[in-house]
């Protein structure tokens, strides 16, 4: 069996519902399943909403009104008869108003993937809904009976043994009482012990695709997305961007840490642990080939660029003048640790100590704050974190002419840079 993909592009509007359809009526086998993540920029529309919740805005119920109305039209659009798909939408809007109700503002990350999780709900409702009206028989499974994490909102860590379990007992159940039925569920979200909603981060719906994969002995992942494959860099900011046809998990894993978004940085690995190729492939071409990543020798000599924006650089040095060392060091992550702030890369000299952060300004601040007694924190915002693999000198110069570089680390391959404009 293999597991397919679909991201937010593909489903944006009725016209990529019904794409999707066709690419799974020519792709798909009966056995497969099929991960969907939340309609075109519902996560986003979900995530203003949650903060307007949650800071008590006035304009809770228009945001809201709005999420329902543009599902409404999508479903309006791929059926005749649209109730009973109209009544699911509608119980899942008055969901978000329940969470509204007793929303406690003293933990956002709990009531945000209260909130945010349900634009996946919704999507596969219509998903689903227009595959069994095409004649693709398929099952809708709620994927928070699927993948069990611990209570790490809005970045759950999967809970191995008991996720292979249910996802092994819910396929079989499927498979002995629907044979030819596909399995249809959503991307990016999952559950806690306690039956609480969780999110597995941005972007988490490839994971949710690959921990399926790795459960099931999947024979392939493929990766529907609107580029045709990974390519060496972003086309909307490098033009000449060429196809990597194959790439090894290294290669991949690499990229992915890097930044680039292509795929989400936490698939890789359990597709590697097994052995399972992942394909990359264009839902706008599905005849095109599009990339493999395995488990191949070949190492990607090309060179590879990729722009991590909204960084902040920090720089932080002892107070009294003192060199920093690991104690420093290990206090400075300690506070790092706590708050989950992602460091892209670091840099330490006799009397500094730069990091590389993504800028989530709440966390940033109250990093700062908590270094403030002892250390002089320095910190430049709007940074870019340009990566090359493979660099030359020249092309490293072309990309940064007119920048400013605040910080450079190189190794033989790759080499790093902050920039500011
Ligand atoms: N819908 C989620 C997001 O936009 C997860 C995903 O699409 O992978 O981040």
């Amino acid at each position: 069996m293999q597991v397919f993909k679909f991201g937010g592009a593909s489903v944006k509007d009725a016209a990529g519902v019904k794409n999707v359809c066709e690419i799974i009526r020519a792709h798909s086998r009966p056995e497969n399943v099929i991960v969907i993540s939340a309609m075109g920029k519902v996560t986003n529309a979900l995530e203003q909403i949650t903060d307007a919740i949650l800071g008590n805005a006035a304009n809770i119920d228009l945001l809201i009104s709005q999420l329902k109305e543009q599902h409404f039209q999508i479903a309006q659009e791929l059926f005749p008869s649209a109730k009973p798909v109209l009544d699911a939408i509608e119980s899942l809007i008055a969901e978000i108003y329940w969470v509204a109700e007793e929303a406690q503002l003293k933990n956002y990350d709990y009531e945000y993937d209260q909130i945010v999780s349900i634009g996946e709900l919704l999507s596969t409702r219509i998903v689903a809904a227009y595959l069994n009206a095409s004649g693709i028989p398929c099952e809708w499974i709620d994927a928070r009976d699927l993948i069990r994490t611990d209570d790490s909102f809005r970045e759950g860590q999967v809970d191995w043994r008991i996720t292979e379990a249910q996802i092994q007992t819910a396929y079989n159940k499927i498979r002995t009482q629907k044979p030819g039925f596909l399995i249809l569920t959503q991307g990016f979200i999952a559950s806690t012990s306690d039956n609480n909603s969780i999110t597995l981060g941005r972007e988490g719906s490839d994971y949710s695709a690959s921990i399926i994969a790795y459960c099931l002995n999947a024979s392939e992942v493929v990766i529907w997305k609107d580029v045709p494959g990974v390519l060496n860099a972003d086309p909307r900011i490098f033009p000449q961007a060429e196809l990597l046809h194959e790439i090894s998990y290294y290669d991949a894993i690499e990229m992915t840490y890097y930044g680039a978004t292509v795929i989400h940085p936490k698939t890789i690995k359990p597709l590697q642990n097994k052995n399972i190729p992942l394909r990359v492939k264009s839902f706008l071409n599905p005849l095109e080939a599009g990339t493999l990543i395995g488990n191949t020798e070949l190492r990607n000599e090309k060179p590879t660029f990729i722009r991590k924006p909204e960084q902040v650089l920090v720089s932080i040095s002892p107070r009294d003048f003192s060199f920093i060392i690991e104690e420093n060091i290990s206090e400075i992550f300690r506070e790092i640790a706590k708050r989950r702030i992602k460091v892209n890369l670091m840099q330490n000299s006799a009397l500094n100590f730069s990091l590389c952060l993504n800028n989530e300004k709440g966390k940033i601040d109250a990093f700062r704050e908590s270094l403030n007694d002892r250390y002089r924190v320095r910190y430049n915002e709007a940074c870019e974190l340009l990566t090359i693999r493979n660099y030359t000198d020249e092309l490293t110069g072309s990309h940064t002419s007119g920048k400013n570089i605040l910080l450079e680390q190189k190794s033989r391959n790759t080499i790093q840079l902050v920039l500011q404009n």
